[in-house]
């Protein structure tokens, strides 16, 4: 049908944020700028990745605990458990705990360089148990990670689906899951969950791209498929950035489209500390800045 391209949307969306913690001064202006734009919007909260091994504990505290101090919206700490003890591990959650912060992303991580995962001796051998683990410290509002084409470390997907499941009876509140270019995919991966007994919250972590080789590299880390399509549609654009802007606005809309005609209402975005590309796809999803936030009562 010739209809605009989200005519019937009903005002329904949530949506959430994620950032990574920024190294140079740039960046973090970069980083606040893009918080400040995405605002507004009046995300459900905001999250803030950590570095596997805990390379940027400081700074991904930092910046969650700046949110916490001076907006309204919740910010989320990223958390992994590779390459640490449980006591680093704990105190690292104990010190969320006291600066307000009330929702971790809790995650195993990866062993960097790209080696077979190995637990750390005296850690948490995966994320359900470190959910658990976190849960018995305070308690937390608990995200995990989802993966609807399988992560690469798992057997087959149901066996990733009994992990899933495991997060949740530890604790978890929701799942974001991997970015992922097939509607299909997740929408599949959704259904199967719920008939695995799964009744929490799936959030589709939606990854606006505009560039195809970088956009590969994470893709090959993590399992998810480049569909061939993607590739030819950004053939040639190397030197049209904004062509690439707009036609990489237009397929994320596009995936966000199919996946609300499939009942999704809550969307989780990959900004990349990038304001535009998200933003954009978030007014097509009907969303709108409220008044300018208020800062917080210190
Ligand atoms: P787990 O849930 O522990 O599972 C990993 C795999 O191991 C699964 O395939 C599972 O089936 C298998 N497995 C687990 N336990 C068992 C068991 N007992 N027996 C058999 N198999 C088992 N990485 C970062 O470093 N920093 C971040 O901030 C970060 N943020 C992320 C945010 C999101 C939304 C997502 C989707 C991923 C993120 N990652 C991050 C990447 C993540 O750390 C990797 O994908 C990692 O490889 C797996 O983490 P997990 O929490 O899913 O692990």
């Amino acid at each position: 049908a010739a209809s605009p391209l989200f005519a019937d949307l009903a005002g329904d969306i949530g949506v959430s944020f994620e950032f990574f913690p920024p190294k140079t001064e740039k960046m973090e202006a970069q980083l606040w700028e893009t918080f400040h734009t995405l605002e507004p919007l009046a995300p459900r909260f905001v999250s803030v990745t950590y570095g596997a091994g805990g390379s940027t504990r400081e700074r991904t505290h930092a910046t969650v605990a700046r949110i916490a101090k001076e907006s309204p919206v919740p910010p989320a700490a990223h958390l992994t458990c590779v390459e640490a003890s449980r006591e680093e591990i704990d105190a690292v959650a104990r010190a969320y705990w006291d600066a307000g912060v009330r929702h971790i992303v809790a995650l195993r991580g990866d062993v960097p360089g790209g080696e077979p995962y190995r637990a750390h001796p005296d850690g948490y051998a995966n994320a359900a148990e470190l959910v658990a683990g976190l849960k018995a410290i305070a308690p937390f509002d608990i995200s995990v990670a989802a993966y609807p084409e399988t992560h690469p470390d798992s057997d087959c997907p149901q066996a990733d689906l009994d992990n899933l499941k495991r997060k949740f009876d530890a604790g978890a509140t929701r799942a974001i899951t991997q970015f992922f270019f097939s509607p299909d995919a997740f929408l599949r991966f959704r259904d199967a969950a719920a008939a695995a007994g799964i009744d929490a919250p799936i959030l589709p972590g939606i990854l606006p791209v505009s560039n195809v080789s970088q956009t590969r590299r994470m893709a090959d880390m993590c399992g998810t498929s480049i569909p061939a399509w993607m590739v030819s549609i950004f053939d040639g654009l190397d030197d049209h950035p904004a062509a690439r802007q707009l036609v990489a606005a237009t397929i994320a809309a596009e995936l966000c489209r199919r996946l609300y005609a499939g009942g999704v209402r809550d969307f989780h975005f990959y900004t990349l500390n990038r304001a535009e590309l998200s933003y954009a796809i978030c007014h097509m999803l009907g969303l709108r800045p409220t008044a300018p936030a208020k800062e917080k009562a210190a």
